[in-house]
């Protein structure tokens, strides 16, 4: 009886180990690495969408960078194309920000002050304020995130932005910098931005100052990353909250869970339905062209490329993403 008990393990993992090749570790490499290489093939001639404009110095960007990037609990890296390449973290910041005020405050501040259900709208939906008693209702569209950021500790903008960005270098594990024409371009143009913060404001669920948690916000969607940085900064999701490459813990695991939950609701923001039953990964998007996707356990992808669809997601990094998730079988549902 034990021996037969014993056999069936030992074929379970046997047939695991074969059907998923990309699980173990030492075959990983050339997998992974060929994967990324096929999918850089696959896509790299593909044009749909456009930058976006509405933050002038995003239409300026080169359209045709393509970058992509895995990262593994491990330590492992794997780049194709262009990763080297630095742009502008845009709204993948909020997931960090998130988990930042999670730590600082406790995970149930989110859920109070914020809230934690999909908008099914626009990223900078004012028509979501105001449908929603709630009023601010996810911490990954503008409005939550904006007063994610009124929530952390800091008496001014240089408090808030030092131990901000600080945590930002923790999950890249380098000093990371801001690209300031992004920064003046942004903070230029920025005044559905501050309505949103007004409107808030006016139900009381915003926390602080406006104009001071407006400038850190810009300033931390204007933060350059590189694809590999966001591999990096994603991995230390995928190894819940620990850093791959330091072995330190930034993060509670039930913080981890927390973020990726709210990565599934809203991470694509209305087309976030759509992702999860297509890849089945939790995600984050930027309007400078990153994504990021998270496989709990297994590895972190980051994909640049900046020409978006209408709901501001690149559209490369999507097609990327949901290939190489399926290559690695990584739909978590
Ligand atoms: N900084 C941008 C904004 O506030 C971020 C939006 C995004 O990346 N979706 O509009």
């Amino acid at each position: 009886m034990k021996l037969t008990h014993s056999l069936i393990i030992f074929v379970q993992v046997l047939v695991l180990t074969c059907a998923s090749p990309a699980l173990a570790k030492s075959p990983q490499k050339p997998i992974i690495q060929s994967i990324l290489d096929d999918t850089y093939q696959k896509f790299k001639h593909e044009e749909s969408g456009k930058n976006a404009d509405y933050i002038p110095a995003l239409a300026k960007v080169d359209s045709t960078y393509f970058g992509l990037a895995v990262a593994t609990p491990h330590g492992e890296i794997y780049t194709k194309g262009d990763v080297n390449q630095p742009f502008s973290i845009q709204s993948i910041s909020k997931v960090f920000t998130l988990a930042l005020a999670m730590e600082q405050k406790g995970p149930q501040i989110i859920v109070d002050k914020i809230g934690v259900n999909a908008t099914g709208l626009a990223f900078n939906s004012v028509t979501a304020i105001e449908l929603n008693k709630a009023r601010s209702v996810n911490p990954l569209v503008n409005a939550g995130a904006i007063a994610t950021v009124s929530l952390l500790d800091g008496k001014n903008e240089q408090s808030k932005w030092s131990v901000l960005s600080a945590w930002y270098d923790n999950f890249a594990n380098r000093k990371l910098s801001v690209l300031e024409d992004v920064y003046e371009s942004e903070s230029e143009t920025n005044g559905h931005n501050r309505a949103i913060a007004e409107l808030l404001s006016s139900y009381n669920r915003f926390y602080g100052d406006v104009d001071i948690n407006l400038a850190v916000y810009t300033r931390q969607c204007s933060v350059a990353v590189t694809t590999k940085d966001l591999a990096v900064m994603a991995s230390v999701l995928a190894n819940n909250g620990v850093h791959p490459l330091t072995d330190k813990r930034l993060m509670s695991s039930e913080n981890v869970s927390r973020v990726l939950a709210v990565m599934t609701t809203a991470g694509l923001y209305e087309n976030s339905g759509q992702w999860a039953y297509q890849v089945g990964l939790p995600a984050k998007s930027g309007v400078g062209g990153g994504i990021i996707a998270v496989s709990p356990g297994r590895f972190a992808v980051a994909v640049f490329s900046p020409r978006l669809d209408g709901a501001g997601n690149s559209v490369r990094a999507q097609q990327a993403i949901n290939f190489i998730a399926e290559k690695l079988h990584a739909n978590i549902f």
